[in-house]
Protein backbone atom coordinates (compact mmCIF):
# COMPACT_ATOMS: atom_id res chain seq x y z
CA UNK A 1 0.00 0.00 0.00
CA UNK A 2 0.95 3.49 -1.01
CA UNK A 3 0.87 6.14 1.91
CA UNK A 4 0.77 10.06 0.83
CA UNK A 5 0.81 12.58 2.86
CA UNK A 6 -1.68 15.45 2.75
CA UNK A 7 0.24 17.51 0.59
CA UNK A 8 1.50 15.08 -1.87
CA UNK A 9 5.17 15.38 -1.70
CA UNK A 10 5.88 12.66 0.57
CA UNK A 11 5.39 9.40 0.06
CA UNK A 12 6.42 5.28 0.41
CA UNK A 13 5.23 2.06 0.53
CA UNK A 14 5.98 0.33 3.61
CA UNK A 15 6.49 -3.44 3.42
CA UNK A 16 4.05 -3.88 6.00
CA UNK A 17 1.02 -1.36 7.57
CA UNK A 18 -0.90 -2.54 10.61
CA UNK A 19 -3.75 -0.76 11.93
CA UNK A 20 -4.27 -2.43 15.53
CA UNK A 21 -7.65 -2.36 16.96
CA UNK A 22 -6.61 -2.41 20.44
CA UNK A 23 -3.45 -1.80 23.08
CA UNK A 24 -2.59 -5.70 22.81
CA UNK A 25 -2.39 -5.82 18.93
CA UNK A 26 -0.49 -2.12 18.55
CA UNK A 27 2.28 -4.11 21.21
CA UNK A 28 2.44 -7.24 19.42
CA UNK A 29 2.93 -5.07 15.82
CA UNK A 30 5.81 -3.38 17.81
CA UNK A 31 7.37 -6.81 18.89
CA UNK A 32 6.51 -8.12 15.74
CA UNK A 33 8.58 -4.98 14.04
CA UNK A 34 11.28 -4.96 16.75
CA UNK A 35 11.88 -9.09 16.86
CA UNK A 36 12.02 -8.90 12.68
CA UNK A 37 14.37 -5.80 12.86
CA UNK A 38 11.96 -3.85 10.79
CA UNK A 39 11.84 0.04 10.89
CA UNK A 40 8.68 0.87 12.36
CA UNK A 41 6.88 4.36 11.62
CA UNK A 42 3.26 6.21 12.62
CA UNK A 43 0.98 7.82 10.86
CA UNK A 44 -1.68 10.25 11.89
CA UNK A 45 -3.57 11.76 9.05
CA UNK A 46 -0.56 12.76 7.03
CA UNK A 47 -0.66 16.87 7.19
CA UNK A 48 2.43 16.83 8.59
CA UNK A 49 4.98 19.04 5.92
CA UNK A 50 8.71 16.89 6.65
CA UNK A 51 9.43 13.08 6.00
CA UNK A 52 8.30 12.00 9.48
CA UNK A 53 6.31 9.36 8.62
CA UNK A 54 7.20 7.95 5.06
CA UNK A 55 9.02 4.39 6.03
CA UNK A 56 9.84 1.14 3.74
CA UNK A 57 9.42 -0.65 7.00
CA UNK A 58 6.60 -1.27 9.07
CA UNK A 59 3.94 1.73 9.14
CA UNK A 60 1.48 2.00 11.95
CA UNK A 61 -1.45 3.68 11.33
CA UNK A 62 -3.67 4.39 14.67
CA UNK A 63 -7.10 5.06 13.38
CA UNK A 64 -9.08 2.29 14.78
CA UNK A 65 -7.49 3.65 18.03
CA UNK A 66 -10.03 6.39 17.84
CA UNK A 67 -12.36 6.86 20.64
CA UNK A 68 -13.27 9.09 23.60
CA UNK A 69 -12.10 6.73 26.42
CA UNK A 70 -13.11 8.37 29.88
CA UNK A 71 -14.42 11.49 31.00
CA UNK A 72 -13.48 13.31 34.27
CA UNK A 73 -15.50 16.45 34.18
CA UNK A 74 -14.79 17.64 37.83
CA UNK A 75 -11.31 17.57 36.91
CA UNK A 76 -11.29 18.57 33.11
CA UNK A 77 -9.97 15.67 31.52
CA UNK A 78 -10.34 13.66 29.01
CA UNK A 79 -8.68 10.23 27.72
CA UNK A 80 -8.81 9.54 24.24
CA UNK A 81 -7.38 6.66 21.99
CA UNK A 82 -4.48 8.38 19.51
CA UNK A 83 -5.78 8.45 16.81
CA UNK A 84 -8.69 9.80 17.20
CA UNK A 85 -9.33 13.15 14.75
CA UNK A 86 -9.68 16.49 16.29
CA UNK A 87 -12.60 17.07 14.44
CA UNK A 88 -14.04 14.02 15.91
CA UNK A 89 -13.12 14.89 19.29
CA UNK A 90 -14.20 18.87 19.00
CA UNK A 91 -17.58 16.92 18.16
CA UNK A 92 -17.99 14.74 21.16
CA UNK A 93 -16.46 17.09 23.51
CA UNK A 94 -19.07 19.88 22.23
CA UNK A 95 -22.00 17.26 22.51
CA UNK A 96 -20.30 17.36 26.44
CA UNK A 97 -20.65 20.64 26.89
CA UNK A 98 -16.59 20.97 27.09
CA UNK A 99 -13.83 22.15 24.59
CA UNK A 100 -10.01 22.13 23.82
CA UNK A 101 -8.87 25.35 24.88
CA UNK A 102 -7.45 26.44 21.62
CA UNK A 103 -6.66 24.46 18.29
CA UNK A 104 -4.91 25.49 15.35
CA UNK A 105 -6.42 26.33 12.12
CA UNK A 106 -7.28 22.60 10.83
CA UNK A 107 -8.99 20.09 12.58
CA UNK A 108 -8.14 17.13 10.32
CA UNK A 109 -4.90 15.84 12.37
CA UNK A 110 -5.03 13.12 14.58
CA UNK A 111 -4.57 14.23 18.44
CA UNK A 112 -0.91 12.25 18.40
CA UNK A 113 0.38 13.62 15.17
CA UNK A 114 -1.13 17.21 16.07
CA UNK A 115 0.49 17.13 19.96
CA UNK A 116 3.64 14.94 18.99
CA UNK A 117 4.84 18.14 16.60
CA UNK A 118 3.76 20.84 18.98
CA UNK A 119 0.45 21.81 16.71
CA UNK A 120 -0.42 25.32 17.45
CA UNK A 121 -2.90 27.72 17.37
CA UNK A 122 -2.49 31.42 18.47
CA UNK A 123 -3.36 33.13 21.79
CA UNK A 124 0.13 34.47 23.84
CA UNK A 125 -1.76 33.03 26.85
CA UNK A 126 -2.18 29.45 25.73
CA UNK A 127 0.52 27.06 24.87
CA UNK A 128 0.45 24.71 22.15
CA UNK A 129 -1.50 21.72 21.88
CA UNK A 130 1.12 19.78 23.67
CA UNK A 131 0.96 21.39 27.17
CA UNK A 132 -3.20 20.45 27.11
CA UNK A 133 -1.40 16.97 27.85
CA UNK A 134 -1.83 15.67 31.47
CA UNK A 135 -0.71 12.06 30.86
CA UNK A 136 -0.19 9.57 27.65
CA UNK A 137 0.46 6.11 27.14
CA UNK A 138 3.45 4.99 24.78
CA UNK A 139 4.35 1.56 23.79
CA UNK A 140 7.93 1.30 23.88
CA UNK A 141 9.99 -0.83 21.60
CA UNK A 142 9.81 -3.99 23.40
CA UNK A 143 6.28 -3.70 24.23
CA UNK A 144 6.22 -2.17 27.71
CA UNK A 145 3.79 0.58 27.71
CA UNK A 146 4.71 3.37 30.03
CA UNK A 147 2.52 5.91 31.33
CA UNK A 148 3.51 9.18 31.51
CA UNK A 149 2.35 11.41 33.98
CA UNK A 150 2.63 14.25 36.53
CA UNK A 151 4.91 16.93 36.46
CA UNK A 152 7.80 14.01 35.32
CA UNK A 153 10.51 14.70 32.30
CA UNK A 154 8.99 11.61 31.25
CA UNK A 155 6.00 13.08 29.97
CA UNK A 156 8.03 16.26 28.61
CA UNK A 157 9.98 14.22 26.65
CA UNK A 158 7.04 12.05 25.49
CA UNK A 159 4.29 15.26 24.65
CA UNK A 160 6.57 16.47 21.72
CA UNK A 161 8.63 13.52 20.35
CA UNK A 162 7.87 13.29 16.19
CA UNK A 163 7.25 9.82 16.87
CA UNK A 164 10.61 8.96 18.16
CA UNK A 165 10.45 7.34 21.80
CA UNK A 166 7.43 4.85 21.28
CA UNK A 167 3.91 4.31 19.76
CA UNK A 168 1.48 7.07 22.07
CA UNK A 169 -1.67 4.83 21.93
CA UNK A 170 -3.44 7.24 24.60
CA UNK A 171 -3.78 10.80 25.46
CA UNK A 172 -5.46 12.39 28.63
CA UNK A 173 -6.16 16.06 27.27
CA UNK A 174 -7.02 18.84 29.27
CA UNK A 175 -10.74 20.49 28.80
CA UNK A 176 -12.54 23.28 29.81
CA UNK A 177 -15.96 24.06 29.55
CA UNK A 178 -17.45 24.67 26.34
CA UNK A 179 -17.31 28.63 24.84
CA UNK A 180 -17.83 31.02 22.50
CA UNK A 181 -15.80 33.26 20.40
CA UNK A 182 -16.51 36.36 18.64
CA UNK A 183 -14.29 36.64 16.10
CA UNK A 184 -13.38 39.94 13.76
CA UNK A 185 -11.67 39.57 10.58
CA UNK A 186 -10.51 43.09 8.86
CA UNK A 187 -8.25 44.52 6.86
CA UNK A 188 -5.53 47.00 7.89
CA UNK A 189 -2.27 48.72 6.40
CA UNK A 190 0.20 46.30 7.59
CA UNK A 191 2.73 48.88 8.77
CA UNK A 192 -0.16 50.33 11.25
CA UNK A 193 -0.27 46.48 12.44
CA UNK A 194 3.17 45.82 13.03
CA UNK A 195 3.98 49.10 14.92
CA UNK A 196 0.55 48.74 17.37
CA UNK A 197 1.28 44.73 17.28
CA UNK A 198 1.92 44.42 21.09
CA UNK A 199 -1.33 45.92 21.78
CA UNK A 200 -3.34 43.52 19.27
CA UNK A 201 -1.49 40.28 20.70
CA UNK A 202 -2.29 41.32 24.06
CA UNK A 203 -5.67 42.95 23.36
CA UNK A 204 -7.34 39.42 22.81
CA UNK A 205 -7.33 36.22 23.43
CA UNK A 206 -6.36 34.84 19.90
CA UNK A 207 -4.29 37.28 17.62
CA UNK A 208 -3.06 36.52 14.01
CA UNK A 209 -2.54 38.03 11.10
CA UNK A 210 -1.81 37.12 7.22
CA UNK A 211 0.19 39.38 4.69
CA UNK A 212 0.40 38.25 1.30
CA UNK A 213 3.46 38.87 -0.86
CA UNK A 214 3.41 42.73 -2.91
CA UNK A 215 0.34 43.75 -0.60
CA UNK A 216 0.42 46.46 2.41
CA UNK A 217 -2.65 44.89 3.75
CA UNK A 218 -2.72 42.50 7.32
CA UNK A 219 -5.69 40.84 7.16
CA UNK A 220 -6.31 40.34 11.36
CA UNK A 221 -8.47 37.88 12.90
CA UNK A 222 -8.99 38.67 16.42
CA UNK A 223 -11.14 36.34 18.67
CA UNK A 224 -12.52 37.02 21.69
CA UNK A 225 -14.12 34.70 24.15
CA UNK A 226 -17.82 35.81 25.06
CA UNK A 227 -21.04 34.76 26.74
CA UNK A 228 -22.76 36.17 23.83
CA UNK A 229 -24.67 33.07 22.45
CA UNK A 230 -23.30 31.40 18.95
CA UNK A 231 -24.86 33.48 15.70
CA UNK A 232 -23.47 31.59 13.15
CA UNK A 233 -23.60 33.18 9.68
CA UNK A 234 -26.40 31.72 7.26
CA UNK A 235 -25.42 29.21 5.05
CA UNK A 236 -24.70 31.15 1.91
CA UNK A 237 -22.41 34.06 3.91
CA UNK A 238 -20.36 30.64 5.57
CA UNK A 239 -19.64 29.28 1.62
CA UNK A 240 -18.52 32.51 0.67
CA UNK A 241 -16.69 33.62 3.35
CA UNK A 242 -15.46 29.46 4.29
CA UNK A 243 -14.72 28.23 1.16
CA UNK A 244 -15.36 30.61 -2.22
CA UNK A 245 -12.69 33.23 -1.20
CA UNK A 246 -10.12 31.41 0.59
CA UNK A 247 -10.42 27.86 -1.21
CA UNK A 248 -11.75 28.25 -4.35
CA UNK A 249 -10.74 31.78 -5.64
CA UNK A 250 -7.59 31.19 -4.04
CA UNK A 251 -6.62 28.56 -6.01
CA UNK A 252 -7.73 29.91 -9.07
CA UNK A 253 -5.43 32.35 -8.18
CA UNK A 254 -2.23 30.24 -7.47
CA UNK A 255 -2.85 28.02 -10.96
CA UNK A 256 -2.85 31.27 -12.76
CA UNK A 257 -0.10 32.49 -10.92
CA UNK A 258 1.80 29.20 -11.57
CA UNK A 259 1.24 29.62 -15.41
CA UNK A 260 2.16 33.71 -15.26
CA UNK A 261 4.45 33.86 -11.90
CA UNK A 262 5.13 38.25 -13.96
CA UNK A 263 1.28 38.56 -12.87
CA UNK A 264 1.65 37.46 -9.53
CA UNK A 265 2.01 40.57 -7.28
CA UNK A 266 -1.37 42.21 -9.03
CA UNK A 267 -3.06 38.71 -7.96
CA UNK A 268 -2.00 39.14 -4.80
CA UNK A 269 -2.93 42.93 -4.50
CA UNK A 270 -6.16 41.21 -5.43
CA UNK A 271 -7.32 38.64 -3.46
CA UNK A 272 -6.32 39.87 -0.48
CA UNK A 273 -8.69 43.16 -1.21
CA UNK A 274 -11.09 40.44 -1.90
CA UNK A 275 -10.69 38.84 1.45
CA UNK A 276 -13.74 39.78 3.51
CA UNK A 277 -13.97 41.54 6.64
CA UNK A 278 -16.27 39.84 9.25
CA UNK A 279 -17.60 39.75 12.34
CA UNK A 280 -19.23 36.11 13.30
CA UNK A 281 -19.71 34.91 16.98
CA UNK A 282 -19.51 31.09 16.93
CA UNK A 283 -18.54 27.82 19.05
CA UNK A 284 -14.84 27.83 19.92
CA UNK A 285 -13.74 24.91 17.29
CA UNK A 286 -16.23 26.30 14.84
CA UNK A 287 -13.97 29.76 14.70
CA UNK A 288 -10.71 28.08 15.15
CA UNK A 289 -10.58 26.03 12.19
CA UNK A 290 -11.64 25.93 8.40
CA UNK A 291 -11.48 24.33 5.40
CA UNK A 292 -8.09 24.61 3.76
CA UNK A 293 -8.66 22.58 -0.18
CA UNK A 294 -5.55 24.04 -1.73
CA UNK A 295 -2.89 21.42 -1.29
CA UNK A 296 0.43 23.41 -0.04
CA UNK A 297 3.71 22.73 1.37
CA UNK A 298 4.86 25.28 4.12
CA UNK A 299 7.84 26.31 6.26
CA UNK A 300 7.39 27.87 9.54
CA UNK A 301 10.26 29.60 12.41
CA UNK A 302 9.34 30.14 15.60
CA UNK A 303 10.90 33.35 16.92
CA UNK A 304 11.00 35.08 20.14
CA UNK A 305 7.94 37.06 20.42
CA UNK A 306 10.10 40.20 19.84
CA UNK A 307 11.57 39.56 16.83
CA UNK A 308 8.32 39.14 15.16
CA UNK A 309 7.68 42.55 13.03
CA UNK A 310 11.74 42.74 11.69
CA UNK A 311 11.43 39.12 10.59
CA UNK A 312 7.81 38.74 9.56
CA UNK A 313 8.69 41.42 6.81
CA UNK A 314 11.79 39.90 6.10
CA UNK A 315 9.94 36.71 5.16
CA UNK A 316 7.02 38.60 3.23
CA UNK A 317 9.79 40.21 0.90
CA UNK A 318 11.93 36.74 0.33
CA UNK A 319 8.44 35.27 -0.82
CA UNK A 320 7.97 38.10 -3.22
CA UNK A 321 11.16 37.41 -4.37
CA UNK A 322 10.37 33.84 -4.98
CA UNK A 323 6.86 34.49 -6.98
CA UNK A 324 4.71 33.21 -3.89
CA UNK A 325 0.75 33.54 -4.01
CA UNK A 326 0.23 32.57 -0.21
CA UNK A 327 -0.07 34.56 2.36
CA UNK A 328 2.68 34.46 5.15
CA UNK A 329 0.65 34.12 8.62
CA UNK A 330 2.27 34.94 11.89
CA UNK A 331 1.02 34.03 14.75
CA UNK A 332 1.52 33.66 18.96
CA UNK A 333 2.13 31.19 21.28
CA UNK A 334 2.61 31.20 25.27
CA UNK A 335 6.09 30.10 26.52
CA UNK A 336 5.65 27.01 28.03
CA UNK A 337 8.13 24.23 30.07
CA UNK A 338 5.76 20.92 29.03
CA UNK A 339 7.63 19.46 26.37
CA UNK A 340 11.19 19.32 26.11
CA UNK A 341 11.03 19.73 22.58
CA UNK A 342 8.44 22.37 22.09
CA UNK A 343 9.23 25.55 20.23
CA UNK A 344 7.90 27.64 22.05
CA UNK A 345 10.37 26.12 25.33
CA UNK A 346 10.54 29.18 28.38
CA UNK A 347 9.97 32.38 26.22
CA UNK A 348 7.01 33.77 24.25
CA UNK A 349 7.21 32.68 20.16
CA UNK A 350 5.80 34.16 17.55
CA UNK A 351 5.06 31.61 14.41
CA UNK A 352 6.05 32.92 10.94
CA UNK A 353 5.04 30.41 8.06
CA UNK A 354 5.28 30.98 4.33
CA UNK A 355 2.92 28.51 2.12
CA UNK A 356 3.89 27.59 -1.40
CA UNK A 357 1.19 25.60 -3.34
CA UNK A 358 2.63 22.66 -5.14
CA UNK A 359 4.30 23.06 -8.49
CA UNK A 360 5.06 27.38 -7.85
CA UNK A 361 8.49 28.64 -8.02
CA UNK A 362 7.81 29.63 -4.61
CA UNK A 363 7.76 26.12 -2.93
CA UNK A 364 11.74 26.86 -2.90
CA UNK A 365 11.14 29.70 -0.66
CA UNK A 366 11.41 28.33 2.15
CA UNK A 367 14.72 26.29 1.55
CA UNK A 368 16.16 29.78 0.63
CA UNK A 369 14.20 31.66 3.61
CA UNK A 370 15.95 28.62 5.97
CA UNK A 371 19.19 30.66 5.33
CA UNK A 372 18.45 33.85 5.07
CA UNK A 373 19.92 35.98 7.97
CA UNK A 374 17.91 38.01 10.80
CA UNK A 375 16.73 41.31 10.31
CA UNK A 376 17.64 41.98 13.74
CA UNK A 377 20.45 39.97 14.92
CA UNK A 378 22.04 38.63 11.88
CA UNK A 379 21.21 35.05 13.43
CA UNK A 380 20.42 32.79 10.31
CA UNK A 381 16.48 32.47 10.33
CA UNK A 382 15.84 29.19 9.36
CA UNK A 383 14.18 26.12 10.95
CA UNK A 384 17.37 24.54 11.56
CA UNK A 385 19.61 27.83 12.49
CA UNK A 386 21.20 27.95 15.59
CA UNK A 387 20.34 31.39 16.84
CA UNK A 388 16.94 31.48 18.83
CA UNK A 389 14.83 30.77 16.33
CA UNK A 390 13.16 27.04 17.35
CA UNK A 391 12.77 24.06 14.63
CA UNK A 392 9.37 23.64 14.29
CA UNK A 393 8.65 19.69 13.85
CA UNK A 394 5.89 19.43 10.93
CA UNK A 395 7.55 21.82 8.61
CA UNK A 396 9.51 21.35 5.86
CA UNK A 397 12.62 20.09 7.28
CA UNK A 398 14.19 17.76 5.73
CA UNK A 399 16.70 14.69 6.85
CA UNK A 400 17.04 13.05 3.28
CA UNK A 401 16.12 9.84 2.35
CA UNK A 402 18.33 8.17 4.92
CA UNK A 403 16.16 9.00 7.12
CA UNK A 404 13.55 6.63 6.73
CA UNK A 405 15.68 4.06 7.58
CA UNK A 406 15.39 4.74 11.27
CA UNK A 407 13.90 1.92 12.97
CA UNK A 408 13.02 0.52 16.55
CA UNK A 409 15.70 0.64 18.16
CA UNK A 410 14.63 2.49 21.63
CA UNK A 411 16.26 1.66 24.75
CA UNK A 412 13.60 0.05 26.11
CA UNK A 413 12.41 1.13 29.32
CA UNK A 414 11.85 -1.81 30.96
CA UNK A 415 14.95 -1.98 32.17
CA UNK A 416 14.36 1.20 33.95
CA UNK A 417 11.50 3.75 35.59
CA UNK A 418 13.03 6.47 33.97
CA UNK A 419 14.13 5.67 30.16
CA UNK A 420 17.43 7.00 28.45
CA UNK A 421 15.35 8.80 25.71
CA UNK A 422 18.43 9.91 23.82
CA UNK A 423 19.00 6.39 22.75
CA UNK A 424 15.57 6.05 20.85
CA UNK A 425 13.42 4.86 17.62
CA UNK A 426 16.59 5.12 15.42
CA UNK A 427 18.70 2.08 14.10
CA UNK A 428 21.74 4.16 12.45
CA UNK A 429 24.30 5.18 14.67
CA UNK A 430 22.63 8.49 14.99
CA UNK A 431 19.31 8.64 16.76
CA UNK A 432 16.23 9.90 14.40
CA UNK A 433 15.77 13.03 16.71
CA UNK A 434 18.99 14.19 16.16
CA UNK A 435 18.55 14.36 12.92
CA UNK A 436 15.28 16.95 13.35
CA UNK A 437 17.36 18.96 16.37
CA UNK A 438 19.75 22.45 15.54
CA UNK A 439 23.34 21.88 15.15
CA UNK A 440 24.20 20.98 18.81
CA UNK A 441 21.01 20.29 19.79
C1 LIG B 1 -3.84 22.32 5.91
C2 LIG B 1 -2.97 22.23 7.13
C3 LIG B 1 -3.14 23.11 8.15
C4 LIG B 1 -2.32 23.03 9.29
N1 LIG B 1 -2.52 23.94 10.29
C5 LIG B 1 -1.69 23.93 11.35
C6 LIG B 1 -1.83 24.88 12.40
O1 LIG B 1 -2.74 25.69 12.41
N2 LIG B 1 -0.93 24.86 13.42
C7 LIG B 1 0.10 23.96 13.44
O2 LIG B 1 0.89 24.01 14.37
N3 LIG B 1 0.22 23.02 12.50
C8 LIG B 1 -0.65 22.99 11.46
N4 LIG B 1 -0.51 22.03 10.50
C9 LIG B 1 0.49 20.98 10.69
C10 LIG B 1 -0.13 19.78 11.42
O3 LIG B 1 -0.89 20.16 12.52
C11 LIG B 1 0.98 18.88 11.97
O4 LIG B 1 1.84 18.54 10.94
C12 LIG B 1 0.48 17.61 12.65
O5 LIG B 1 1.59 16.90 13.10
C13 LIG B 1 -0.30 16.74 11.71
O6 LIG B 1 -0.91 15.72 12.45
P1 LIG B 1 -1.16 14.32 11.75
O7 LIG B 1 -2.15 13.56 12.57
O8 LIG B 1 -1.50 14.51 10.34
O9 LIG B 1 0.26 13.64 11.94
P2 LIG B 1 1.27 13.02 10.88
O10 LIG B 1 1.66 14.05 9.89
O11 LIG B 1 0.71 11.78 10.33
O12 LIG B 1 2.49 12.70 11.84
C14 LIG B 1 3.17 13.76 12.45
C15 LIG B 1 4.16 13.22 13.48
O13 LIG B 1 3.44 12.63 14.55
C16 LIG B 1 3.96 11.32 14.80
N5 LIG B 1 2.87 10.46 15.26
C17 LIG B 1 1.68 10.24 14.66
N6 LIG B 1 0.97 9.37 15.38
C18 LIG B 1 1.73 9.02 16.46
C19 LIG B 1 1.55 8.14 17.56
N7 LIG B 1 0.44 7.43 17.74
N8 LIG B 1 2.54 8.05 18.46
C20 LIG B 1 3.70 8.75 18.34
N9 LIG B 1 3.92 9.58 17.31
C21 LIG B 1 2.94 9.72 16.37
C22 LIG B 1 4.51 10.86 13.47
O14 LIG B 1 5.49 9.88 13.63
C23 LIG B 1 5.10 12.14 12.94
O15 LIG B 1 6.38 12.34 13.49
C24 LIG B 1 -1.32 22.04 9.37
C25 LIG B 1 -1.16 21.13 8.34
C26 LIG B 1 -1.97 21.21 7.22
C27 LIG B 1 -1.79 20.24 6.10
Amino acid sequence: MRWTNWAGDEHCTPAVVARPRSVEELVAAVQDATAAGRIVRLAGAGHSFGDLVATDGVLLDLDRLADVLTVDRAAGLVRVGAGIRLHALDAALDALGLALPNLGDIDRQSVAGAISTATHGTGIRLGNLATQVAELELVLADGTVLRCTGDSDDLRAARVAVGALGVIAAVTLRVVPAFALRAEDRAHPLAATLARLDEHVEGADHFEFYVFPHSDRALTRTNRCTSAPPAPAGRLRTWVDEELVPNRILDAVCRLGRRRPAAIPRLNRLVAAAFPARVRTDVSHRVFTSPRHVRFTEMEWALPRAACAPVATAVQRAAERHAVNFPVEVRFVAADEAAFLSPSWARETAYVAVHATRGCRGSRTSARCRTSRSPTTGARTGANATCSTQPRWPRATRSGPASRRCGPVWTPAAASPTPTWPVCWGRSDEPAIRRHLPPGG
